[in-house]
């Protein structure tokens, strides 16, 4: 199913609507909404957004870590077993 943007209220069309069904406004010429958004995603990769967010992935990982030892050193309710972020209606 291809989409576009309407131009004028930029809800979601169907791309073979003449008219936005939400404002009246002809509907938009030119790519759809995946191809229009293939070049801005293609910038992503090659500014390599996985490898960054895969180390700070890593960072969030040494961060838990770091946070469950001091808990386990510091915070009686860690040292009774209780888990972070304690659960609505656990004592
Ligand atoms: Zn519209």
């Amino acid at each position: 199913m291809t989409v576009r943007l309407c131009p004028a209220c930029g809800r979601l069309n169907l791309a073979d609507f003449r008219y936005c069904p939400y404002c009246g406004e002809p509907a938009a010429r030119g790519p759809g909404l995946a191809e229009a958004l293939e070049a801005p995603f293609r910038r992503l990769d090659a500014l390599g957004a996985e490898r960054r967010f895969a180390i700070l992935g890593e960072k969030l990982d040494t961060l838990e870590a770091e946070f469950e030892l001091l808990a386990s050193r510091h915070c009686k309710a860690v040292q009774e077993g209780v888990k972070f972020p304690p659960r609505a209606g656990a004592t």
